[in-house]
């Protein structure tokens, strides 16, 4: 059963009973927040047992003001046309979030400072001690004005982007509208859409030029304040990088431009020729290259959740019986309806210690694979809910992400549960030819703002000519962009992790390597490589990402010696689908 307002919480209980919070509280209240932080920096943490207990009471109000949050957010997007819905989150993220920002850093030092004087054993805390002192070292007071300008210039640019539309044959059309014209079969229309689109976002392309330049300038005095040589430098600590280094990124470029490069070129030439066209152009990546209709997975939106739940329990009787659970209590919503925003997200209910899926589900072949992926998170979240520390109840999105795109292979596997076997092979080849496009944009993405970051005071012709390097080296070089050089030149507008998430993305090449290598041992030993994916969810942030990769069955390696056998993988099963 799924709710039209899945954002009555109130069913759900607290995990564990509060210790630490009075029940009964708003936890969406400025005041009420900041005296319970208060209340936690006066607390005395001098003995070991003191600091144990003080850190798990800072983890229980931590994970009831998460909740708050989700809660807040869940609600807004499931219902956007009311606007008390979205001034109630507004609220809070102007006023309780900075207000939390500051006093969890008083509270960091606070921990750090009681460990020094205690002098007690680490123990368990190894990792989050690790975290909280990479955090309190880069922390500048000056940096935090610096940051909220840097959030401003987001919001712009999400304001610039979402400002756009399109008039193509009478309509006015968003850009994410524009896009279902790319699947047309009739070459001439789509043609004219992309053209379109593309028309419209030059025009807004010096804005968004000066727009990166100044959030470019910010970065690099947010970098210089914390002392570091660049942004590079700074990001990858802010990151909580510690097990690899730029060195280590350059490695994924090359092995990817010699092992998986390769790959997607004979994917694309094969496409150019199901097509039957001389060369491939940028309108003709997206359409069927046989001219079929598209998929269909289910009718009504309705059929979506109880198919899943088999899905699931053919990969897994006890995960199957995990999503059946979160069906039961409302924590699926994912039919399209109007008033709902779009896109696809799992949250963490975090002291309910539930997750909650929301998607626009409207029956074709993507949403059976997001609420696949989406499904992997969510089965991360109910592995770790035994852990008492909320630090230690989510990983990086190294490894998180191998939960979920290793959902989508091992799952994979049995969306038969959607599909006559023609469509299904149709399904799945549509999917992996996807899983290994990931890999080189990841590449081309990460060298781009490795390029970007490392020659300060370049200038804008150079920074398209450094983009036209990537996107050649990583492209496969089969679509043919001649004629359109300049939209070309400034195509990397449209990847919005570059403005606002700065240097996030090589994260997802390592998971999809993770979750490629969970797949080929799925392919030896199905149930082995199960149990290994379920130990290492259960782990959650609690050990560095070699051990969590490890106690999958993986190892955390992006060279070639590990990404070639990967690549071969994939093209064997596109070769049988
Ligand atoms: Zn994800």
């Amino acid at each position: 059963m799924t709710p039209t307002d899945a954002t009555d919480f109130t069913a759900l209980p607290p995990y564990r009973p509060r210790q630490f919070i009075p029940g009964g509280v708003d936890l969406t209240d400025l005041a009420t927040v900041t005296g319970l932080y208060q209340a936690l920096l006066d607390r005395p943490a001098t003995s070991a047992e003191a600091l144990e207990g003080w850190l798990l009471a800072r983890s229980e109000l931590d994970a009831a003001v998460d909740q708050a949050r989700s809660i807040l957010y869940i609600r807004m997007t499931c219902q956007t046309d009311d606007p008390a819905r979205a001034e109630a989150y507004r609220r809070f993220i102007e006023t309780v979030e900075p207000a939390i920002a500051s006093l969890g850093d008083k509270l960091d030092r606070k921990y750090l400072e009681a460990r020094r004087s205690s002098g007690s054993d680490l123990g368990r805390y190894g990792v989050y001690e690790r975290n909280v002192r990479a955090d309190v070292e880069l922390f500048r007071q000056e940096n935090v004005p610096l940051r909220t300008k840097e959030s401003l210039l987001s919001q712009k640019y999400q304001a610039i982007t979402g400002a756009m539309t399109v008039e193509f044959e009478g309509l006015e059309h968003t850009m994410p509208e524009m896009r279902k014209f790319l699947l047309e079969p009739d070459r001439s229309r789509r043609e004219a859409a992309w053209r379109a689109a593309a028309r419209r976002r030059l025009a807004d392309r010096d804005r968004l030029d000066d727009l990166f330049e100044r959030m470019l300038g910010l970065r690099t005095r947010i970098a210089a304040n914390a002392g570091c040589r660049d942004f590079v430098e700074y990001q990858f600590r802010a990151c909580r990088r510690f097990d690899y280094a730029p060195a280590d990124c350059r490695r994924y470029h090359e092995a990817v431009a010699r092992s998986v490069v390769p790959l997607w070129r004979d994917i694309l030439e094969d496409r150019r020729r199901r097509l039957g066209v001389d060369c491939l152009r940028p309108w003709d990546t997206s359409v069927d290259p046989d001219g079929r209709p598209p998929l269909k997975p289910f009718e009504r939106p309705e059929e979506l959740a109880a198919r899943a739940i088999e899905v699931f329990r053919r990969t897994d009787p006890a995960l199957g019986e995990q999503f059946a659970a979160m069906d039961r209590q409302g924590l699926l919503d994912l039919a399209s309806r109007k008033g709902k925003a779009p896109g696809g997200y799992q949250a963490g209910l975090s002291e309910a210690r539930r997750p909650f899926i929301f998607m626009n589900a409207v029956g074709v072949d993507d949403d059976v694979w997001t609420l696949l992926h989406e499904g992997g998170h969510a089965f991360h979240a109910v592995a770790t809910v035994d852990e008492p520390l909320l630090a230690y109840r989510g990983a990086p999105t190294e490894f998180s992400e191998v939960a979920s795109m290793g959902m989508e292979l091992l799952a994979g596997e049995h969306v038969g549960v959607f599909y006559a076997p023609e469509a299904l092979k149709r399904s799945r080849r549509q999917h992996l030819e996807g899983v290994v496009r990931i890999l080189p944009w990841v590449a081309t993405i990460d060298a781009f703002q490795h390029w970007i970051y490392t020659h300060p005071g370049h200038s804008r012709s150079q920074r398209q000519e450094a983009w036209a390097d990537v996107f050649g080296r990583f492209g496969g070089g089969v679509v043919d962009w001649t004629g359109l050089e300049e939209e070309r030149a400034s195509s990397w507008h449209q990847q919005l992790h570059i403005f606002e998430y700065p240097f996030y993305y090589i994260e997802y090449g390592i998971a999809q390597l993770g979750a490629l290598g969970l797949w080929m041992l799925a392919r030896k030993d199905p149930r082995a490589a199960l149990a290994g994916y379920r130990r290492a969810l259960a782990l959650g942030g609690s050990r560095p990402l070699p051990e969590l990769f490890a106690a999958a069955g993986l190892k955390f390696d992006f060279s070639e010696a590990t990404i070639a056998p990967l690549a071969r993988l994939a093209a064997d099963e596109l070769a049988r689908l």
